[in-house]
Protein backbone atom coordinates (compact mmCIF):
# COMPACT_ATOMS: atom_id res chain seq x y z
CA UNK A 1 0.00 0.00 0.00
CA UNK A 2 1.09 3.36 -0.69
CA UNK A 3 -0.52 6.14 1.72
CA UNK A 4 -2.31 8.74 0.83
CA UNK A 5 -0.46 12.52 1.23
CA UNK A 6 -2.26 15.01 3.62
CA UNK A 7 -1.58 18.09 1.91
CA UNK A 8 -0.88 20.18 4.69
CA UNK A 9 -0.14 23.19 2.66
CA UNK A 10 -3.45 22.68 0.43
CA UNK A 11 -5.75 22.68 3.80
CA UNK A 12 -3.80 25.76 5.02
CA UNK A 13 -4.01 27.70 2.00
CA UNK A 14 -7.96 26.89 1.81
CA UNK A 15 -8.19 27.93 5.84
CA UNK A 16 -5.80 31.27 4.85
CA UNK A 17 -8.78 32.23 1.91
CA UNK A 18 -11.43 31.46 4.25
CA UNK A 19 -9.99 33.92 6.75
CA UNK A 20 -8.92 36.23 4.20
CA UNK A 21 -12.63 36.38 3.23
CA UNK A 22 -14.26 36.48 6.99
CA UNK A 23 -11.44 39.35 7.56
CA UNK A 24 -13.03 41.49 4.37
CA UNK A 25 -16.29 41.22 6.06
CA UNK A 26 -14.94 42.26 9.28
CA UNK A 27 -14.62 45.97 7.76
CA UNK A 28 -10.98 46.74 9.81
CA UNK A 29 -7.89 45.01 9.78
CA UNK A 30 -6.98 43.17 12.48
CA UNK A 31 -3.00 43.37 14.12
CA UNK A 32 -1.20 40.40 14.99
CA UNK A 33 1.82 41.55 16.96
CA UNK A 34 4.77 39.62 17.14
CA UNK A 35 7.45 39.47 19.60
CA UNK A 36 11.08 37.98 18.61
CA UNK A 37 13.83 37.79 21.14
CA UNK A 38 17.54 36.92 19.83
CA UNK A 39 18.84 36.08 16.82
CA UNK A 40 17.55 32.46 16.35
CA UNK A 41 17.61 32.13 12.70
CA UNK A 42 14.96 29.77 12.39
CA UNK A 43 13.20 32.17 14.76
CA UNK A 44 13.23 35.20 12.26
CA UNK A 45 12.06 32.73 9.74
CA UNK A 46 8.66 31.19 11.44
CA UNK A 47 8.28 34.75 12.57
CA UNK A 48 8.60 35.99 8.65
CA UNK A 49 6.22 33.52 7.79
CA UNK A 50 3.67 34.18 10.44
CA UNK A 51 3.82 38.27 9.05
CA UNK A 52 3.99 37.32 5.76
CA UNK A 53 0.61 35.13 6.29
CA UNK A 54 -1.51 38.16 8.25
CA UNK A 55 -0.30 40.23 5.46
CA UNK A 56 -1.66 37.87 2.87
CA UNK A 57 -4.82 37.64 5.49
CA UNK A 58 -5.20 41.00 4.47
CA UNK A 59 -4.08 41.86 8.28
CA UNK A 60 -1.48 43.79 9.86
CA UNK A 61 1.56 42.97 11.85
CA UNK A 62 3.25 45.07 14.70
CA UNK A 63 6.86 43.50 14.61
CA UNK A 64 9.16 44.12 17.66
CA UNK A 65 12.57 42.76 17.67
CA UNK A 66 14.59 42.46 20.76
CA UNK A 67 18.25 41.71 21.42
CA UNK A 68 19.04 38.38 23.21
CA UNK A 69 20.43 40.30 26.44
CA UNK A 70 17.28 41.83 26.87
CA UNK A 71 15.63 42.27 30.43
CA UNK A 72 12.88 39.80 31.62
CA UNK A 73 11.72 42.95 33.01
CA UNK A 74 11.39 44.82 29.50
CA UNK A 75 9.82 42.16 27.97
CA UNK A 76 7.31 41.83 30.17
CA UNK A 77 6.67 45.43 29.61
CA UNK A 78 6.34 45.41 26.29
CA UNK A 79 3.56 42.65 26.65
CA UNK A 80 1.42 44.54 29.20
CA UNK A 81 1.84 47.30 26.94
CA UNK A 82 0.37 45.05 24.16
CA UNK A 83 -2.05 44.09 25.91
CA UNK A 84 -3.63 47.51 26.70
CA UNK A 85 -3.14 48.53 23.32
CA UNK A 86 -6.57 48.85 21.32
CA UNK A 87 -5.20 48.46 18.07
CA UNK A 88 -3.43 44.94 18.89
CA UNK A 89 -5.64 42.06 18.51
CA UNK A 90 -3.40 39.15 19.23
CA UNK A 91 0.23 38.42 20.74
CA UNK A 92 2.83 36.11 19.69
CA UNK A 93 6.29 35.68 21.72
CA UNK A 94 8.33 33.45 19.49
CA UNK A 95 9.42 30.62 21.38
CA UNK A 96 11.87 29.15 22.43
CA UNK A 97 13.23 32.41 24.33
CA UNK A 98 16.91 32.79 24.64
CA UNK A 99 18.64 31.19 27.82
CA UNK A 100 18.25 32.81 31.28
CA UNK A 101 14.66 34.15 30.44
CA UNK A 102 11.38 33.05 31.71
CA UNK A 103 9.24 32.17 29.38
CA UNK A 104 6.24 30.44 31.27
CA UNK A 105 6.28 34.31 33.02
CA UNK A 106 6.22 35.94 29.90
CA UNK A 107 3.22 33.43 28.26
CA UNK A 108 1.49 34.30 31.71
CA UNK A 109 1.57 37.82 31.03
CA UNK A 110 -0.51 38.02 27.73
CA UNK A 111 -3.87 38.96 28.24
CA UNK A 112 -5.69 35.33 27.87
CA UNK A 113 -8.29 37.14 25.41
CA UNK A 114 -5.23 38.04 22.73
CA UNK A 115 -3.39 34.93 23.23
CA UNK A 116 -3.69 33.55 19.81
CA UNK A 117 -0.89 30.74 20.39
CA UNK A 118 -3.34 29.87 22.73
CA UNK A 119 -1.00 28.67 25.42
CA UNK A 120 -2.16 30.55 28.29
CA UNK A 121 -2.55 28.68 31.12
CA UNK A 122 -6.41 29.86 30.95
CA UNK A 123 -6.75 28.98 27.79
CA UNK A 124 -5.33 25.41 28.64
CA UNK A 125 -7.64 25.61 31.58
CA UNK A 126 -10.59 25.86 28.99
CA UNK A 127 -9.24 23.50 26.48
CA UNK A 128 -9.35 20.92 29.46
CA UNK A 129 -12.99 21.70 30.42
CA UNK A 130 -14.04 21.76 26.96
CA UNK A 131 -14.89 25.63 27.36
CA UNK A 132 -14.64 27.95 24.03
CA UNK A 133 -10.99 29.42 24.20
CA UNK A 134 -8.13 29.97 22.36
CA UNK A 135 -7.09 26.42 20.85
CA UNK A 136 -2.93 25.61 20.65
CA UNK A 137 -2.28 26.44 16.60
CA UNK A 138 -0.43 23.09 16.21
CA UNK A 139 -3.20 20.74 17.81
CA UNK A 140 -5.74 22.09 15.80
CA UNK A 141 -4.18 22.55 12.83
CA UNK A 142 -3.90 18.77 13.03
CA UNK A 143 -7.33 18.47 13.86
CA UNK A 144 -8.24 20.62 10.54
CA UNK A 145 -6.36 18.27 8.58
CA UNK A 146 -7.89 14.96 10.00
CA UNK A 147 -11.28 17.00 9.27
CA UNK A 148 -10.49 18.23 5.91
CA UNK A 149 -9.72 14.77 4.53
CA UNK A 150 -12.77 12.78 6.83
CA UNK A 151 -10.18 10.90 8.85
CA UNK A 152 -12.96 9.62 11.13
CA UNK A 153 -11.60 10.02 14.76
CA UNK A 154 -14.75 9.16 16.90
CA UNK A 155 -14.15 5.71 18.18
CA UNK A 156 -10.97 5.53 16.50
CA UNK A 157 -7.49 4.43 18.86
CA UNK A 158 -5.26 7.58 18.82
CA UNK A 159 -1.86 7.55 20.06
CA UNK A 160 -0.27 10.60 20.64
CA UNK A 161 3.51 10.04 20.93
CA UNK A 162 4.62 13.69 22.99
CA UNK A 163 3.50 14.78 26.00
CA UNK A 164 4.92 18.51 25.64
CA UNK A 165 2.08 21.35 26.99
CA UNK A 166 2.74 23.14 23.23
CA UNK A 167 1.66 19.87 21.01
CA UNK A 168 1.17 15.98 22.66
CA UNK A 169 -0.88 17.30 25.97
CA UNK A 170 -3.25 19.79 24.35
CA UNK A 171 -3.53 16.81 20.71
CA UNK A 172 -4.56 14.03 23.30
CA UNK A 173 -7.15 16.54 24.92
CA UNK A 174 -8.89 17.63 21.23
CA UNK A 175 -8.81 14.60 19.93
CA UNK A 176 -10.34 12.50 22.86
CA UNK A 177 -13.37 15.73 23.58
CA UNK A 178 -16.56 15.33 23.00
CA UNK A 179 -17.43 15.01 19.14
CA UNK A 180 -13.57 14.07 18.44
CA UNK A 181 -14.09 11.21 20.89
CA UNK A 182 -10.84 9.42 19.80
CA UNK A 183 -9.79 6.57 22.65
CA UNK A 184 -6.17 8.40 23.32
CA UNK A 185 -3.04 6.98 24.83
CA UNK A 186 -0.27 9.26 25.11
CA UNK A 187 3.42 7.78 24.78
CA UNK A 188 6.29 9.37 25.76
CA UNK A 189 9.70 8.66 26.44
CA UNK A 190 9.40 6.49 29.81
CA UNK A 191 6.81 4.55 27.34
CA UNK A 192 7.73 0.95 27.09
CA UNK A 193 7.65 -0.84 23.67
CA UNK A 194 6.65 1.85 22.05
CA UNK A 195 6.05 0.10 18.79
CA UNK A 196 3.50 -2.13 20.38
CA UNK A 197 1.61 0.95 21.58
CA UNK A 198 1.59 2.54 18.48
CA UNK A 199 0.77 -0.49 16.48
CA UNK A 200 -2.30 -0.49 18.28
CA UNK A 201 -3.22 3.13 16.67
CA UNK A 202 -6.06 3.77 14.17
CA UNK A 203 -4.29 7.29 14.19
CA UNK A 204 -0.34 8.27 15.16
CA UNK A 205 0.96 11.81 16.07
CA UNK A 206 4.13 12.19 16.54
CA UNK A 207 5.59 15.13 17.84
CA UNK A 208 8.79 13.63 19.76
CA UNK A 209 11.67 15.98 17.94
CA UNK A 210 13.42 12.78 17.26
CA UNK A 211 14.20 12.56 13.36
CA UNK A 212 12.55 9.45 11.83
CA UNK A 213 11.73 7.66 15.35
CA UNK A 214 8.41 6.19 14.20
CA UNK A 215 9.26 3.12 11.67
CA UNK A 216 6.77 1.18 9.31
CA UNK A 217 7.28 -1.32 11.47
CA UNK A 218 5.42 0.19 14.05
CA UNK A 219 2.72 1.10 12.40
CA UNK A 220 -0.97 -0.67 11.77
CA UNK A 221 -1.48 -0.91 7.84
CA UNK A 222 -4.20 1.23 7.34
CA UNK A 223 -3.49 3.77 9.74
CA UNK A 224 -3.29 7.34 9.81
CA UNK A 225 0.34 9.04 10.61
CA UNK A 226 0.27 12.83 11.67
CA UNK A 227 3.70 14.08 11.71
CA UNK A 228 4.60 17.54 13.97
CA UNK A 229 8.26 16.83 13.97
CA UNK A 230 10.57 19.08 12.55
CA UNK A 231 14.33 18.36 12.88
CA UNK A 232 17.25 19.75 11.14
CA UNK A 233 19.20 16.86 9.46
CA UNK A 234 22.75 17.79 7.43
CA UNK A 235 20.47 20.77 6.50
CA UNK A 236 17.75 19.05 5.41
CA UNK A 237 13.97 18.92 7.35
CA UNK A 238 12.69 15.85 8.28
CA UNK A 239 10.03 14.65 10.29
CA UNK A 240 9.62 12.17 13.62
CA UNK A 241 8.92 9.49 11.41
CA UNK A 242 10.89 7.60 8.56
CA UNK A 243 8.41 8.94 5.51
CA UNK A 244 9.32 6.00 3.15
CA UNK A 245 9.22 3.01 5.34
CA UNK A 246 5.64 3.95 6.74
CA UNK A 247 4.14 5.56 3.49
CA UNK A 248 4.55 1.87 2.54
CA UNK A 249 2.08 0.74 5.59
CA UNK A 250 0.10 3.92 6.57
CA UNK A 251 -3.18 4.40 4.74
CA UNK A 252 -2.60 8.30 4.91
CA UNK A 253 0.67 10.29 5.86
CA UNK A 254 1.28 13.96 6.04
CA UNK A 255 5.09 14.97 4.71
CA UNK A 256 7.87 17.02 6.30
CA UNK A 257 8.11 19.90 4.73
CA UNK A 258 4.29 20.64 3.87
CA UNK A 259 1.92 18.79 6.62
CA UNK A 260 1.47 20.19 9.65
CA UNK A 261 4.03 23.27 9.49
CA UNK A 262 2.09 25.54 7.47
CA UNK A 263 -1.43 24.74 9.71
CA UNK A 264 -0.08 25.81 12.40
CA UNK A 265 0.71 29.14 10.84
CA UNK A 266 -2.98 28.90 9.32
CA UNK A 267 -4.76 28.46 12.49
CA UNK A 268 -2.91 31.31 13.90
CA UNK A 269 -4.33 33.89 11.55
CA UNK A 270 -7.93 31.43 12.54
CA UNK A 271 -7.00 32.57 15.93
CA UNK A 272 -5.83 36.40 15.64
CA UNK A 273 -9.39 36.29 13.59
CA UNK A 274 -11.43 34.83 15.99
CA UNK A 275 -10.30 37.71 18.81
CA UNK A 276 -10.77 40.21 16.25
CA UNK A 277 -14.62 39.30 15.46
CA UNK A 278 -14.68 39.26 19.54
CA UNK A 279 -13.08 42.92 20.09
CA UNK A 280 -15.82 43.50 17.35
P1 LIG B 1 9.27 18.64 23.48
O1 LIG B 1 10.74 18.39 23.45
O2 LIG B 1 8.72 19.68 24.40
O3 LIG B 1 8.50 17.29 23.79
C1 LIG B 1 8.90 16.09 23.20
C2 LIG B 1 8.13 14.95 23.80
O4 LIG B 1 8.56 13.75 23.19
C3 LIG B 1 8.35 14.78 25.30
O5 LIG B 1 7.08 14.73 25.91
C4 LIG B 1 9.06 13.44 25.46
O6 LIG B 1 8.57 12.69 26.56
C5 LIG B 1 8.74 12.74 24.16
N1 LIG B 1 9.86 11.89 23.74
C6 LIG B 1 11.17 12.22 23.64
N2 LIG B 1 11.88 11.17 23.22
C7 LIG B 1 11.01 10.14 23.05
C8 LIG B 1 11.15 8.81 22.64
N3 LIG B 1 12.34 8.28 22.29
N4 LIG B 1 10.04 8.04 22.59
C9 LIG B 1 8.83 8.56 22.91
N5 LIG B 1 8.65 9.82 23.31
C10 LIG B 1 9.73 10.61 23.39
O7 LIG B 1 8.88 18.96 21.96
P2 LIG B 1 7.57 19.67 21.33
O8 LIG B 1 7.67 21.13 21.55
O9 LIG B 1 6.35 18.94 21.72
O10 LIG B 1 7.86 19.40 19.79
C11 LIG B 1 7.93 18.08 19.25
C12 LIG B 1 8.35 18.15 17.80
O11 LIG B 1 7.37 18.87 17.07
C13 LIG B 1 9.67 18.89 17.54
O12 LIG B 1 10.31 18.29 16.43
C14 LIG B 1 9.23 20.28 17.16
O13 LIG B 1 10.16 20.95 16.35
C15 LIG B 1 7.97 19.97 16.41
N6 LIG B 1 6.98 21.05 16.37
C16 LIG B 1 6.44 21.27 15.16
C17 LIG B 1 5.45 22.24 15.04
C18 LIG B 1 4.84 22.43 13.69
O14 LIG B 1 4.23 23.45 13.44
N7 LIG B 1 4.93 21.45 12.80
C19 LIG B 1 5.04 22.98 16.13
C20 LIG B 1 5.61 22.70 17.37
C21 LIG B 1 6.59 21.71 17.48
Amino acid sequence: MTAQVLDGKAVAAAVKREVAGAVAELGRSPCLATVLVGDDPASHTYVRGKRRDAEECGMRSFHHELADDTSQQAIEELIVSLNQNEDVDGILVQLPLPPGLDSEAITERIAPAKDVDGLHPHNLGLLVLNRTGMRPCTPSGVMRILHHYDVATSGARAVVVGRSFLVGRPMALLLSAKGADATVTIAHSRTKDLGATIREADIVIAAVGVPELITGDMVKPGATVIDVGINRVDGKLVGDVEYASVAEVAGAITPVPGGVGPMTRAMLMANTLAVARSRG
